[in-house]
């Protein structure tokens, strides 16, 4: 029932994405899941009534006992706080090295449980269960794990790989529409940083995708998977190339932290964050007008935001720079922006503020 099996091969461990429809409920019938004494599915209150049972009722199958533990929903919930109910969960069940996590929900369950994984015990193995658009094309793949802190987004973490993903495309049903388009951004990303012809591709089948075809949907996770699974095998621990998947996030997470964490959607910062950074490539002369006209279009389309919010009225451009100075990705104080070389090659750079402070004259409503 498989309609795709993307492998990613890293220096400690290689594992598999499976994308396909209606895969929870057959998911004890695969043979890469590790074994183990125990499981422990982790999701939230939203995803709990809609999948939990299935995903439980499958992994009884497989595991002698089969926890379940059910956080608040919400990225607000994304602490040291929460990820303790997890620690919580394992020890009042006496749970060894030997039990499996279960990550069943969206980035922010994938990466909590990711972390406690990667902790409980030293150690103990968890597979991703992917139920949003952005978890199966990007969170849920590359063994980034994280928690938030008061000062910072995702600022405590860890790099630890899942043993296997499960991309269930049937999930995306219930998932909000906003949060769909959100999604999409970061398949979007892929084209112009690594691959033109899924571009054009999206160019085609952007209805479809959003009236949540399975067969485009499996295309639009296949080929994130695999590009996501190229450059995240290239460099594991984000030496370098890496950071090219961060296309459009300098300006959107200033425009995330401006606007106050949830007002926009990450994907949604994106978006508009990836107008701008394909506006400063074409100030550079990195690409021509017709491309940032092309790539614009195409996010409005998804029905994301193509403009960025004005974030102070006195000194707008003055804050965005403020705030990406202030970025986990800055050195130094010296902002590195994702550009694009030419459409479908990304390249990392300085710009000079005068630039970046017309861009951001520009591109905000
Ligand atoms: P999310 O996990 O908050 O999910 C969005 C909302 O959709 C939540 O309310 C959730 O409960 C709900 N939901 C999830 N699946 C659903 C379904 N099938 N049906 C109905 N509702 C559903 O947000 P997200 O966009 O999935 O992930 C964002 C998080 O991912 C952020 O914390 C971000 O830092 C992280 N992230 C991590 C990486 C990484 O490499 N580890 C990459 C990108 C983003
Ligand atoms: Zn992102």
């Amino acid at each position: 029932q498989t309609t795709a099996c993307v492998p990613i091969e890293l220096q400690e461990r290689s594992y598999a994405i499976d994308i396909g429809a209606d895969l929870l409920h057959g998911m004890a019938r695969q043979a890469a899941l590790p074994t183990g004494t125990a499981a422990l599915v982790v999701t939230n209150d939203t995803i709990q009534p809609l999948y939990g049972a299935a995903l439980v009722a499958t992994l009884q199958e497989r595991y002698p006992a089969v926890h379940t533990v059910v956080l608040p929903d919400g990225e607000e919930h994304k602490t040291w706080q929460t990820l303790n109910l997890i620690f919580d969960a394992l020890l009042t069940h006496g749970c060894d090295r030997k039990t499996v996590l279960y990550a069943l929900g969206g980035g922010v369950i994938g990466d909590m449980t990711g972390f406690a994984a990667a902790c409980y015990m030293r150690g103990v193995p968890f597979v991703q269960v992917p139920t949003t658009l952005l978890a199966q094309v990007d969170s849920s793949v590359g063994g980034k794990t994280a928690i938030n802190h008061p000062l910072g987004k995702n600022m405590i973490g860890a790099f630890y790989q899942p043993r296997l993903v499960v991309c269930d495309l049937a999930t995306l049903d219930t998932l909000p529409a906003r949060e769909l388009a959100a999604g999409l951004a970061e398949v979007i990303k892929y084209g112009p940083i690594a691959d033109m012809e899924l571009f054009a591709w999206l160019e085609q089948h952007m209805d479809a995708l959003l009236a949540r075809d399975r067969a485009a949907l499996a295309h639009a996770v296949k080929r994130s998977c695999e590009i996501k699974a190229a450059v995240v095998g290239a460099d594991e621990r984000e030496a370098g190339l890496r950071a090219i998947l961060n296309f459009g996030h300098t300006f959107g997470h200033a425009i995330e932290a401006g606007m106050g964490y949830g007002v926009w959607l990450h994907g949604e910062g994106v978006a508009a964050g990836m107008v701008m950074a394909a506006e400063l490539s074409r100030r550079l002369g990195l690409v021509d007008a017709a491309f940032v006209e092309r790539l614009t279009r195409l996010i409005a389309r998804a029905g994301l935001p193509t403009r960025a919010p004005v974030l102070d009225a006195q000194d707008n451009a003055g804050r965005y720079l403020e705030l990406m100075r202030v970025d986990k990705k800055a050195e130094a104080g010296e902002i590195r922006f994702v550009l694009i070389d030419g459409p479908g090659q990304a390249v990392m750079r300085a710009a000079p503020d005068a630039l970046v402070r017309g861009v951001i004259d520009q591109c905000c409503a």
